[in-house]
């Protein structure tokens, strides 16, 4: 969704420009980013009196088949708490990690900071499914089945072009988010300027005329490959994650019969990925044995075997529009899923973003602010997950040394693993 500028009398929508607005907030895209907005705002915007839409092109019950697993964190988990909780979310209590090949662990367990657990594990289709079940019950008017197309963006709102079932129409808007997700996409050579930062990222400086927000992209040359695999001796409610010089192999904990289930992402590259999804069953299993290493005993099933590709794409500014469009969750920033931390980012945003506006209304004032809240914890997040990517992920001799030092220190230095495990549980609020 890229906005374009229109005048104050622009015509072409069709809508009264000046006085008729369908909605004060209109939030594009249901995924569990913009349900856990819709809903946050639909129990705080009593006060303020705010009509809300909610938009996509989908219907909840198509989640259901995405194959991811999400690690949910404590924070997350408290923000959530009040809205919806999926059935079956599974504790995480300890995070083993480590790297394949060379020395160096360090272990993360809840008793450490008297939590009940450091995170949960939890399917897309269930979380997407317990949020829409909250919505529902609310004044949120939700167009299914609904394609929303590039805004235009006039001094005092937002006119959106929507097409459900053939037919487009305008809605006028006072404020829209965008909420519409996705995953990493190599953005396109002949939009951007080429301006490499000194870590390699590319500041991507769409050509003007595009009306594009300036972002950052990485591509890691890694994809994905997840999957739901039974292992012979499983440490239930253990999270491991172990660095190879492919990319890191996630098992998350799921459950399931003596809490044998494990969600399985693992990073390699492209080409690997691309031979590995054609291998059977067993020859995928075997692999992985390899790679993963003996500590839960031997990998026996999998399925729900998909793949993913991986990248940075963050917006450099979550609001744009003259003040009327901001970006959430995915839409406004996709990352690696090597600290798990894209879905728990998102969620903070979208809750800042529904106290700013239950504070201030649908105005240009409450997405500023909103903005000037969240921009600390972003960077932060997105710099230390855009890190611990590159930094794990290089094979090379001295490097690996030096994780090895950087892991067992860790283990020596309470304090900094404290700060380094709070802000992946709990990020930054203000
Ligand atoms: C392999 C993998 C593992 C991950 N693991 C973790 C993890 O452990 N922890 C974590 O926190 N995060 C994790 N993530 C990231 C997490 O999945 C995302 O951050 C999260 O799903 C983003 O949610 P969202 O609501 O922003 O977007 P999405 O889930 O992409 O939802 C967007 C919605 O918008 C709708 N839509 C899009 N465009 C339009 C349009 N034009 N009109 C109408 N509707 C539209 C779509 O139909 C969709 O329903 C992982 C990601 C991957 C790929």
């Amino acid at each position: 969704m890229n906005a374009v500028s229109g005048s104050a009398n622009d015509t072409s929508t069709g809508a009264n420009a000046h006085a008729h607005f369908d909605h004060d907030v209109t939030i594009v895209g249901a995924g569990p980013v913009g349900l856990a907005l819709a809903g946050w705002l639909a129990r705080r915007s009593a006060t303020q009196g705010l009509s809300i839409a909610l938009i996509d092109a989908r219907e909840p019950e198509d989640s259901a088949s995405d194959p991811r697993a999400i690690a949910v964190s404590q924070g997350s988990r408290t923000l959530l708490e009040a809205l919806a909780w999926p059935h079956d979310a599974t504790p995480i209590e300890r995070i083993h990690v480590s790297q394949r090949g060379h020395f160096g662990r360090t272990l993360i367990d809840r008793h450490d900071y008297d939590l009940p657990a450091l995170g949960y594990v939890v399917r897309y289709g269930t979380i997407v499914h317990a949020l829409a079940q909250a919505v529902r019950g609310t004044q949120v008017h939700w167009l299914h089945h609904t394609q929303a197309h590039d805004p235009v963006v006039q001094n005092d709102g937002v006119t959106l072009p929507v097409v459900s079932a053939g037919v487009e129409r305008h809605l006028r808007t006072r404020i829209l988010v965008n909420a519409e997700g996705g995953l990493y996409r190599a953005p396109p050579q002949r939009d951007a300027q080429d301006d490499s930062d000194e870590t390699g990222a590319k500041a991507v400086v769409p050509a003007a005329e595009t009306g594009r927000t300036p972002k950052r992209t990485r591509d890691y040359g890694q994809t994905a490959l997840v999957g739901v695999v039974t292992l012979a001796a499983p440490q239930p409610n253990v999270a491991w994650e172990r660095f190879t010089s492919e990319g890191p192999i996630a098992l998350l904990p799921m459950g399931g019969v003596r809490g044998a289930d494990y969600a399985l992402v693992w990073c390699c590259s492209p080409a690997q990925a691309e031979r590995r999804a054609q291998l059977s069953d067993a020859g995928f299993l075997a692999e992985l044995g390899v790679a993963f290493g003996a500590r839960m005993g031997r990998f026996m099933r999998i399925h729900a075997r998909a793949a993913f590709p991986l990248g940075l794409n963050a917006l450099d500014a979550l609001v744009s529009g003259n003040g009327r469009i901001a970006a959430v969750g995915n839409a406004a920033q996709t990352l690696h899923p090597v600290a798990g931390q894209g879905l728990n980012l998102g969620l903070r945003d979208a809750h800042a973003l529904a106290d700013s506006l239950a504070q201030h209304g649908a105005t240009p004032r409450a997405l500023a602010e909103f903005a000037g809240r969240r921009a600390f914890d972003r960077r932060m997040t997105i710099g230390a997950t855009d890190t611990l990517a590159r930094l794990f992920t290089v094979d090379f001799g001295p490097l690996a040394t030096l994780r090895g030092l950087a892991l067992t220190a860790l283990e020596f230095a309470p304090p900094v693993k404290t700060a380094l495990a709070r802000q992946m549980m709990f990020g930054q609020r203000s």
